[in-house]
């Protein structure tokens, strides 16, 4: 579970097939690399040899299951969009749009002689801008259509009344991907540093300055948002729900913070008759309203123009998508070459029009079964829960008898949804791909405006069918599985055997997600998702001292150079880890495959299921890649996602005939069971 706005994955593998002619083809034993021993590192044992003969491409931070998993969904994203490029399209249609919006993603000639053209307009506007009214008309204009400056900004469930929307506000506006990277002192932070401002160079000569005055607003910007950085808590202060609850009227607002004219950014941003916000992190905003006093109005319009036009570089001429991804994949991600075009504007159009892509996916993709497949694993994983609930040692029986009417009440959305959204007011055309590009990102902005003074629909999905990913909302005590969560490699038209899926899909997916209704977040919103917590105090304590094994536990992995895994920022997330691969497999254990023993090119339900769940977390990344993660995400690099949970697990073990003495060892004493 993220806060939301804070921060930014075929039953017929049966007995007859289980032949040693499967080894060949089997996703998990022809990943195994012989040459490492499971005891000494289980997670290059498990996908050693697939790492050997896949390096990781030039055009990316990393190389796995996600790519794997993304080259299928993006080839038939690509047959989508090239096909409805082609065809002769009624105006106004799903395919008219989605061809369109490719169409000029690929006309690299128009893009490069239009260069910033199509953003005079914008740009003059900012330049025009006399005073602090003027900032913030632009700001609101700016969060509709191309990125978020000055803070936060957003509508959605109000923590405390789940049936209602309100209006959120929070710390935000900064150009680097966490508050820490303006201070860190180590090399890759002041190296970073150093290419930012740089960068910043380069992109105010871009918009058009000379050499000097390019350099000067670099430097000028840099201390910007480093003063903006400075009233950011730390990502792990975030945690906290209710420290970022802070409601208030929008009247005491305005007074607390006059400097921000917050009418002028409200009726810009179209939000009318506004009573009350919830603001994140107060503090943050009386900084900024003092900063936006103490700083050259200058300087602001050059942090507006490189907000601007960095948000929308990516639909922009060949110079300026360079640049940025110059400094953004290259530099903080180690990605050495841009994708090629076309996988660019597949995941720029699908980033965009995803909604209209994912109706065409569900129909011609999509494997039959999916849905009650994915039905099947989320309500055995449920009844799992409830029996690891029931037998819990920390938690208070009157906790318990609120845990499994909360865990019964779960929502599982499952492969696409039952409605989709209508998306007949945006305007797509085969002029301009920015101007596609801010057409939708305004329609994105709009719709969510609109939830404003209505009531909470409850069937929405915040993600596509076509997603790899998945989510749990606290607020709708919902989990969220999109459809091709389904997919694993070699299984792309039918379903891979029960192993796999209830290691990916049962442990990794539902029963890690599901576990975050509970933990010490979960625990703070009740069965209705509203924010009120239901534990008893005994419960925290209890589940606090169980909570500093998890923390010393990953707090001791080195991830890459001197740097250590984060325990306490990564807690929530290998704690539900944790819980997920525990829970992944008693299911599993209910399965046919495993009652009946079944080998399946060679290897034991046991083996395929720990194997499986390897290839969840199947990832390889460059260093830089980890360097970022673990300075700015909650979750634990993959590596350690797989052998930090695995060796909480005694059949673990077993499966793979690991003693004491084994570097993977860990012994009874030092395992952590929290679920
Ligand atoms: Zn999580």
């Amino acid at each position: 579970m993220t806060l939301r706005f804070l921060l930014g994955f075929f039953a017929i593998l049966i007995n007859s097939f289980a032949s040693a002619q499967m080894t060949a083809g089997d996703p998990l034993a022809s990943h195994i690399d012989h040459a490492v021993k499971p005891g000494d590192d289980f997670f290059l044992y498990a996908n050693g040899r697939w790492f050997k003969d896949h390096p990781i491409p030039a055009s990316e931070q990393s190389n796995g299951l996600w790519q794997l998993i993304q080259d299928t969904i993006n080839a038939q994203v690509r047959d989508v969009c090239e096909s409805s490029a082609l065809q002769g399209n009624a105006r106004g249609s799903n395919r008219q749009k989605i061809g369109d919006f490719f169409f000029t993603g690929m006309d690299s000639a128009s893009l490069n002689s239009r260069g910033l053209a199509d953003l005079k307009h914008d740009l003059e506007r900012i330049d025009a801008v006399t005073d602090l009214k003027g900032l913030m008309e632009m700001g609101s204009y700016i969060h509709a259509v191309a990125a978020s400056p000055f803070f936060g900004f957003g509508v959605g469930q109000d923590d405390r009344i789940s049936s209602k929307n309100a209006v959120f506000i929070f710390q935000g506006g900064l150009s680097l991907p966490d508050r820490n990277y303006y201070f860190d002192t180590d090399a890759r932070a002041v190296k970073v540093r150093e290419k930012f401002v740089e960068h910043l160079a380069k992109m105010f000569e871009i918009i058009d300055y000379d050499k000097d005055r390019a350099a000067r607003s670099a430097g000028n910007l840099m201390k910007l948002e480093t003063s903006i950085a400075k009233s950011c808590r730390k990502r792990e202060d975030t945690r906290d729900p209710l420290k970022n609850y802070n409601k208030m009227p929008f009247s005491q607002l305005r007074e607390k913070t006059p400097n921000i004219d917050w009418q002028t950014f409200m009726d810009g941003s179209g939000i009318h008759n506004l009573d009350t916000v919830i603001v994140g992190q107060p503090e943050f905003l009386a900084a900024l309203n003092s900063t936006l006093a103490s700083t050259p109005l200058d300087d602001w319009k050059d942090y507006l123009k490189y907000h601007l036009v960095r948000g929308l570089s990516r639909f922009l001429d060949d110079k300026t998508y360079l640049e940025s991804f110059n400094f953004y994949s290259k530099t903080l991600r180690g990605v050495q070459e841009p994708k090629p075009r076309w996988k660019r504007v597949v995941e720029q159009t699908d980033g965009s029009l995803g909604e209209l892509i994912g109706q065409v996916y569900v129909a011609e993709y999509l494997p039959k079964g999916t849905k009650e497949k994915l039905l099947e694993i989320g309500n055995s994983i449920r009844s799992v829960f409830a029996e690891r609930i029931k037998g819990l040692d920390w938690m208070s029986e009157a906790t318990k008898q609120k845990a499994l009417k909360k865990l019964a009440s779960i929502i599982m959305k499952v492969g696409y949804p039952d409605k989709w959204k209508d998306l007949s007011a945006l305007q797509i055309g085969r002029s301009s791909f920015v101007e596609n590009g801010r057409n939708a990102n305004r329609w994105g902005f709009d719709y969510m405006i609109a939830k404003y003074g209505r009531p909470v629909d409850r069937t929405e999905w915040s993600m596509q069918p076509q997603h790899y990913d998945a989510y749990y909302n606290p607020s709708n005590n919902e989990i969220v599985v999109p459809g091709c969560n389904i997919l694993v490699p070699g299984y792309e038209r039918t379903l891979a055997d029960d192993a796999l899926l209830y290691s990916i899909i049962g442990g990794s997916t539902f029963g890690h997600e599901i576990t975050h209704g509970f933990d010490d977040q979960g625990c703070k919103y009740n069965a209705e998702g509203n924010l009120e917590n239901w534990w008893e105090p005994s419960d925290s304590a209890k589940f606090f001292s169980k909570t500093r094994s998890v923390v010393k536990q990953f707090s001791g992995y080195v991830a890459v150079d001197t740097l250590h895994i984060n325990g306490e920022l990564t807690q929530g997330e290998n704690i539900a880890d944790i819980g997920g691969i525990m829970m992944g497999y008693e299911a599993f254990k209910r399965t046919s495959q495993f009652r009946d023993r079944q080998l399946i090119a060679g290897l034991s339900p046991e083996q395929r299921y720990f194997l499986g769940y390897a290839l969840a977390w199947m990832v390889n990344e460059r260093p830089e890649a980890t360097a970022n993660q673990v300075k700015s995400n909650e979750h634990s690099p993959p590596k350690f996602r797989v052998i930090g949970p695995v060796t909480d697990m005694p059949e673990f073990f077993e499966a793979f005939g690991i003693k004491e003495g084994d570097p993977m060892w860990r012994s009874a004493a030092d395992r952590v069971k929290i679920w």
